[in-house]
């Protein structure tokens, strides 16, 4: 069993904070209700093979890492994908407001298809994301629709970026909500 780590025995539930155990709980009660183990094989011929599949660039925020991951896992990417963390996520990758960040991303995306030999970028935005609010000054959580529309903006310029650079690439744009779903954002809004 290679994937003993999964549920992990060595880990007293007793022993972690509340929140901890209940997620803890949770994905354990998951991981074995469903037969999720399979996706160990997978993703040890991932890790042995020095590749990867994907690069996910995601927000920061503590309140989604778990549904991150596990929509990665859905995906069938688990240990197949890097990831680069930036507050904002798309918004962080291009914002004139910390230039650092839009080069951080750019030499990660560049060592991570240097290194891993990806081709798909996957960026994740969420919505009631704070740097949005924090960046461009205004709450878009209570107007769901122009949120929206400001996540979609951003993801397809990332995009657009993205593919000029890296045309042979495939580019997904993605919005998460709170509770984990996950949309798919196909166009830019009309002007
Ligand atoms: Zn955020």
């Amino acid at each position: 069993m290679k994937n003993r780590y999964l549920v992990d025995n060595s880990i007293d539930p007793l022993a972690v904070p509340d929140t901890a155990r209940r997620k803890l709980l949770k994905f354990t009660a998951l991981t074995a209700s469903t037969g999720l183990l399979w996706f160990g094989v997978g993703s040890s011929a991932a890790r042995a093979s020095g590749k990867a599949n994907t690069l996910l660039l995601s927000c920061m925020d503590y309140r989604l890492m778990d549904e991150i991951e596990r929509y990665m896992l859905r995906r069938g990417l688990y240990h197949n994908y890097d990831h680069i963390v930036l507050a904002g996520a798309s918004l962080g990758a291009i914002t004139d407001k910390y230039p650092q960040w839009s080069k951080t991303f750019w030499d990660h995306l560049d060592l991570s298809v240097k290194l891993h030999g990806v081709h798909t970028v996957m960026i994740m935005d969420h919505r009631d994301c704070g740097a949005y609010k924090a960046l461009l000054g205004e709450d878009f959580f209570q107007n769901p629709q122009r949120e929206t529309t400001e996540h979609a903006t951003k993801l397809m310029k990332l995009k657009a970026m993205i593919l000029e650079k890296y045309p042979s690439i495939a580019v997904e744009t993605l919005l998460m909500n709170l509770a984990g779903e996950v949309e798919m954002i196909q166009h830019a809004p009309l002007a």
